[in-house]
């Protein structure tokens, strides 16, 4: 499910971002006194804080071709697989792995906050992921929540009656 942007709207959202991310950095500018390697991953957070909601409609335009299986691994190691896969047998982990370490410090806490995401129940992914309807919460209101696969396991292991 993507959303398609058209060019105009591509192009307005663009300018916001690096408005936003303009206005944010020149903020800050005190604090750059020197640049350390160190301070272009704090001035892309500052830059991804900046963006807030408007980074959901940036990560949209990044999505707005979907990744297509081409039979060989996603992470880039070059292995040949079967069509219609992605990933050799567990390189999807290492992919996520190494995607994390390049962009959120190789911490999940990271990738979430600079998404927006966090420990407060507004602000909670997994209530985030109800309420765009991908996911489910169980219906016996125990406060799980799942993809629908996911609540049905839950049910039948922790709400089963005889
Ligand atoms: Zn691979
Ligand atoms: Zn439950």
């Amino acid at each position: 499910m993507t959303t398609e942007l058209t060019d105009d709207e591509r192009y307005q959202l663009r300018k916001k971002a690096a408005r936003v991310i303009a206005a944010a950095l020149r903020q800050t500018r005190n604090e750059w006194h020197h640049l350390d390697p160190g301070d272009f991953r704090i001035m892309g957070d500052i830059a991804v804080d900046a963006l807030g909601d408007l980074s959901i409609a940036v990560d949209a335009l990044g999505n707005s071709t979907t990744a297509q299986p081409t039979g060989r691994c996603y992470c880039g190691c070059g292995k040949e697989i079967g069509y219609g896969r992605y990933f050799a047998a567990g390189h999807d982990k290492t992919a996520e792995a190494a995607f994390l370490a390049i962009h959120h410090g190789g911490t999940v806490a990271q990738m979430l906050h600079a998404h927006g995401y966090g420990p407060d129940d507004a602000k909670s992914v997994t209530k985030a992921a109800v309420d765009k309807g991908l996911w489910q919460e169980c219906p016996r209101g125990c406060g799980y929540r799942g993809a629908q696969e996911s609540i049905n396991n839950h049910v039948n292991r922790h709400h089963r009656e005889k």
